[in-house]
């Protein structure tokens, strides 16, 4: 799966509906200090479902609205678009059945965020998924933030491995062993009911 386009609507400094092209190969974003370098980044990660509002520097996830400007008035919404190059069928299935992939997450004031996949309404699970499927997640090691390299040298053994864990496509599996854990244990809990619904009974 490659990621072709970006676009970015009222996300944090991009006001404006802002398109990003990304050709293949290895892709650099300069500029002043201030520009939202940054912000690309989080954008990028926003849209594959990062949910920790500190990953994006705020103290909630509205902070990603655009917040206003001497010039402008806030927005009520930000929208992040991701398209996926999908011609070679790499995308999980549910996704797989278009040569090109849109993921589209918004973000209304007081509404939260929505998520669609070619125009369809997707779970945030959904999306996460594909993108921990395909080992390029929200925390992948392939977007590297200000200072992700030295925290990286003085991580511990456990961080590291989360690290290379993400980079295998792994993460995707634990995610889906917690979620079959917790219908286990809530399968447990009905059969307990039910014991205890007989025991009254007998
Ligand atoms: P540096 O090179 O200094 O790290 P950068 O190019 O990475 O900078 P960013 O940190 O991405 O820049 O962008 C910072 C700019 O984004 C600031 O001007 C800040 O005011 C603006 N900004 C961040 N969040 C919002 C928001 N919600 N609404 C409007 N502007 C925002």
């Amino acid at each position: 799966m490659r990621f072709t386009k970006l676009r970015l609507n009222g996300f944090k400094s991009f006001v404006d509906p802002t398109d990003l092209v990304i050709h293949e190969g290895l892709t650099g974003v300069v500029g002043p200090n201030g520009c939202g370098k940054s912000n690309l980044l989080e954008a990028l990660r926003w849209v594959m479902g990062e949910n920790r509002p500190t990953a994006m520097r705020g103290g909630g996830m509205e902070d990603v609205i655009f917040a206003g400007a001497a010039t402008r008035p806030a927005r009520h919404f930000a929208e992040v678009a991701l398209v996926i190059d999908n011609q070679e069928r790499l995308a999980p299935s549910g996704f797989n059945d278009a040569d090109q992939i849109e993921i589209v997450r918004r973000i209304t004031r007081d509404a939260g965020s929505a998520y669609k996949a070619n125009t369809k309404d997707v779970r945030a699970r959904d999306v996460q998924m594909l993108f921990a499927d395909a080992s390029t997640g929200s925390h992948s090691p392939a977007l590297v933030r200000q200072g992700q390299i030295s925290e990286l040298i003085n991580a511990k053994p456990k961080s590291r491995r989360r690290v290379l864990e993400e980079a295998a496509g792994i993460s995707g599996l634990y995610a889906r062993r917690h979620e079959a854990e917790l219908k286990l244990q809530g399968a447990e809990q009905n059969l307990t009911r039910v014991d205890d619904v007989l025991e009254q009974l007998a």
